[in-house]
């Protein structure tokens, strides 16, 4: 096997060549930072989506979800501490006139010398740092006044408790339960980056998850391993992949703990999920500011509550990098080098493609009937054009799992080989259990082929 060959020139390269990711507004010579997904990145984003969906709804009972409003009421950031305290500290320097991150300098160029980190060089002339506000903000109606002025999300979290009250009285619920949602948040980064591991407009995973006083700790220590266990089970290789609990010094103001789920990029070890104890630091917040009652009534007691809460929040993007970094793979087929993307079957944008060997015969239409077998239940793919080598060439480097072929055999006794992206064992299977086979591949154990032994 292959060392591991992962750059991430490799994978912003790979991203665009087969339609993953761009960068946006290309046309207008790009806009810093902004990506957009392509076809194959949008199947293999929203696979990512739907695993941690059915990891919290389908999986659980004591999980709902919510698409709560990306502009919400300005009074919500004021009672979050956001419009007070959700700054990063910014430099300028005078020389070159580029701005940095005061704490992340080492991830910034020197404007005269990109090879140095800003300050490092003789002419950097740093200001004393100073803090900027992260938030966006714009106006709602057609007046451009103060009372005009509104954000747009910089988290999903915050929706989640503006709607606390509703959940304890449709959702009949009690804590503990959680509530889960997934949506843009925005957030205008001092310096983004990396491709989609920084950006001003991302996507997030997060819930809250609320509980009784008494037992966050306990909840706390549950979600950290829940959270880790779900990126391993879906392929991540363990020994790129560690929990890191934050020093005193890091932790955000609403937080007793956090610890983060790293994982080791070609860029290093980065923040991949954070899951924090936020305690009732938002529930109280809000009730103070909304003159509003957010506490529960314990049925056993009679005693009212405001819950604490455990927050594991997570990035869609990042993930879907980290899945991308730990599935890139290079090694040699028949003498031939080929880039294949190991990714979990569950993930995969295309889990089967269907090729004819040639374009006659009959076979077109064959493989086309086995098209329609499986589509209902999986996403599958046709393709015709050149080489069967070739072709399987291209289903590796997006990462579908198993390609197809109808053969002259195939013809003659309704077989097709059906050929491992990862073992490259070809097996002949009748077309009539065929989409049995394939959904039982599917929901078999998977380790990532990178590991070894
Ligand atoms: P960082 O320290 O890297 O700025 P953070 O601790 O501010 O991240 P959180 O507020 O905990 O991030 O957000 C939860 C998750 O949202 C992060 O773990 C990450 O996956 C994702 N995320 C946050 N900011 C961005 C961004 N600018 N671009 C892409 N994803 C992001």
């Amino acid at each position: 096997m292959a060392t591991d060959a992962v750059t991430m020139e490799k994978i912003v390269s790979l991203c665009k060549r087969r339609g993953f990711i761009f960068p946006s507004s290309e046309i207008y010579g790009g806009i810093g930072s902004s990506y957009d997904y392509g076809h194959y990145g949008v199947l293999l984003k929203n696979n990512l989506k739907g695993r941690w969906w059915h990891a919290l709804l389908q999986e659980r009972d004591d999980v709902v979800a919510l698409d709560s409003a990306i502009i919400q009421h300005p009074r919500t950031w004021e009672a979050s501490g956001h419009l007070a305290g959700f700054t990063d500290p910014l430099v300028d320097c005078r020389t070159c006139k580029l701005r940095f991150r005061a704490d992340k300098l080492e991830d910034g160029r020197c404007g005269r010398r990109p090879s140095q980190a800003p300050g490092a060089g003789p002419d950097c002339d740093l200001t004393a740092a100073r803090n900027f506000n992260l938030m966006f903000e714009t106006t709602v109606g057609p007046v451009r006044d103060e009372g005009s002025t509104v954000f747009l999300r910089p988290e999903t979290a915050q929706g989640i408790f503006l709607n606390f009250k509703h959940y304890l009285q449709f959702a009949r619920k009690k804590p503990p339960f959680g509530i889960a949602q997934v949506g843009k948040s925005f957030r205008n980064e001092i310096t983004p980056g990396n491709f989609v591991f920084r950006m001003r407009e991302f996507e997030q995973m997060e819930m809250e998850f609320f509980v009784p006083p008494g037992q966050a700790e306990h909840w706390y220590e549950f979600w950290k391993q829940a959270r880790y266990d779900w990126y391993v089970n879906l392929g991540i290789r363990p020994d790129h992949l560690r929990l890191r609990a934050h020093e005193a010094g890091e932790l955000s103001h609403y937080s007793s703990a956090t610890s983060d789920v790293e994982y080791l990029y070609p860029i290093g070890w980065q923040e991949l999920e954070g899951i924090a104890n936020r305690g009732d630091y938002d529930l109280s917040q809000h009730a103070e500011h909304s003159h509003q009652k957010l506490e529960y009534v314990d049925t056993a007691t009679g005693e009212r509550h405001l819950p604490q809460v455990i927050e594991p929040a997570a990035g869609a993007d990042r993930a879907t990098l980290a899945f991308l970094c730990d599935a890139y793979d290079e090694d040699e087929v028949d003498g031939e080098a080929r880039t294949v993307l190991r990714l979990h079957p569950l993930l995969a944008p295309v889990k089967a493609a269907v090729l004819p060997l040639v374009k006659r015969d009959g076979q077109p239409e064959l493989a086309r009937e086995v098209v329609g077998l499986l589509r209902d239940q999986l996403q599958v793919e046709y393709d015709e054009g050149g080489a069967i080598g070739r072709r399987y060439r291209r289903q590796d480097e997006i990462g579908t799992p198993w390609c197809v072929t109808v053969d002259h055999q195939s013809l003659n006794d309704r077989t097709v080989t059906v050929r491992d992206r990862d073992t490259l064992a070809q097996e002949r299977v009748a077309i009539g259990s065929l989409a049995a086979e394939l959904e039982r591949r599917l929901r078999a154990r998977w380790r990532s082929p990178k590991l070894s032994a």
